[in-house]
């Protein structure tokens, strides 16, 4: 798939250009905990700029749920922004100001206040429209979304004769993981964990279609296990998924995917740093015990595939790594992917924090800014905020 990008934007000297942006960081306690996001989408604001258009940018920010939460406010992501690119950043307090203040680089209020954005609602996207002579989405992190301003906005541009297109972070992401999807180095790993099993599941089966071995740690291994007849104590277990995953498993073996599941998982009464710590077999965990990490065994296997590996995506810390008795697994791994010669590619937002927190970031061929739209790509899904920017030409 071919998508339109900034050498299609023509001349945009003196225009006004919406810039979708992901200025979704995380925050802790008010504080930017990581501002890799913002950085990721400056080259694109100062090719703009350098070009000679203005820009309204235009972020969401957490979940308020289509109403103003203080706490979620942009203005502190606009100072941060202002200081990355090295240019006033003019932040306003609403969505849909009546007019926009005289200034190079306009932000927007949080997107997700309006509840309309993530109705994709028409309306919302025109007030938007009014803003702009051309639209760039950067926002790879939202493209999986049909949200009004990935989706029905850039729509809307293009109806009226406007220019819509990529930003550079976006076209990279659709390069890299797009080689991934049509023609990866083999053998192929996925290396998937955390704990959202619900969001994943449907990137386990559907990458059993691609891959040559699968790799599952983190929170998610135990919903498999308990699958294939394991006891895993008091580990996170979604009792409501089991039979998918069943399915999931049976396919991936009819299509000769080797799977690697936790042999052993170092386990605790409770998620505390202070908790007294055990390794046990990950299929025979003691009640009253959850296995918070991937244990030494299952980290030799697990390394072990990948030392092999033509190309690895990995999806998800392999265990609990914000305390650090469960941080050994999801270091190992990040470890193993920087030693590897293969085609390293990482997504997920904890997956990240816990790569850059041991300094490992640099040791990846791409880290991508999407967690949930890197999966949804990688199973060769139509994205919406994609498809709009298709190149039909
Ligand atoms: P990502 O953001 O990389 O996509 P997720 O959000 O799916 O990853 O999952 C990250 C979370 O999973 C982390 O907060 C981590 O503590 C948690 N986690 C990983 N393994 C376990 C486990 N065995 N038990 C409980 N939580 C876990
Ligand atoms: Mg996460």
């Amino acid at each position: 798939m071919a998508i339109r990008t900034l050498d299609a934007l023509g001349d945009v000297a003196g225009a006004r250009v919406f810039l979708r942006a992901d200025l979704n960081v995380p925050l802790r306690d008010g504080v930017i905990a990581d501002d890799a996001r913002i950085a990721a989408v400056v080259p694109t604001a100062r090719e703009l700029l350098d070009r000679g258009a203005r820009l309204v940018v235009a972020s969401h920010l957490g979940r308020p749920k289509g109403k103003v939460v203080d706490d979620l406010r942009l203005a502190p992501v606009g100072r941060a922004l202002a200081e990355l690119l090295g240019t006033a950043v003019t932040s306003v307090e609403e969505i849909t100001p009546a007019s926009l203040p005289d200034a190079d680089v306009v932000l927007l209020e949080n997107l997700r206040f309006d509840p309309r954005e993530e109705t994709n609602d028409v309306s919302f996207a025109g007030a938007l429209a009014e803003y702009a002579d051309a639209y760039v989405d950067d926002a790879f992190g939202a493209v999986h979304r049909a949200h009004a301003s990935v989706a029905a906005l850039p729509e809307l541009m293009l109806a009226s004769g406007r220019r819509a297109v990529a930003g550079s972070l976006v076209e990279r992401e659709v390069e890299v993981l797009g080689r991934l999807l049509r023609d990866p180095a083999r053998p192929f790993v996925a290396i998937l964990g955390g704990a959202k099993v619900s969001d994943k599941l449907g990137v386990i089966a559907s990458l059993t279609e691609r891959v040559d071995v699968l790799v599952i740690g983190g929170a998610m291994a135990f919903t498999l296990i308990t699958a294939e007849g394991g006891k895993v104590g008091s580990s996170l277990v979604e009792d409501d998924r089991i039979d998918d995953v069943k399915e999931a498993l049976a396919t991936a073996r009819r299509r000769d995917v080797a799977v690697h599941l936790p042999v052993d998982v170092v386990a605790a009464p409770e998620i505390e740093a202070t908790a007294p710590t055990e390794v046990v077999a990950a299929d025979a965990v003691p009640e009253g015990l959850m296995g918070l990490d991937i244990g030494p065994a299952t980290i030799c296997a697990f390394t072990d595939a990948l030392a092999r590996a033509g190309s690895i995506l990995w999806n998800g810390p392999m265990g609990v790594f914000e305390l650090e008795p469960f941080a050994r697994g999801t270091r190992a791994i990040a470890q193993a992917c920087a030693d590897s010669d293969a085609f390293t590619v990482v997504g997920g937002g904890d997956s990240l924090a816990a790569i850059r927190r041991d300094g490992l970031a640099g040791a990846f061929d791409h880290l991508s800014t999407g967690g949930g739209a890197s999966l949804e790509f990688l199973e060769g899904r139509r994205l919406p905020g994609l498809a709009i920017l298709e190149d039909d030409a």
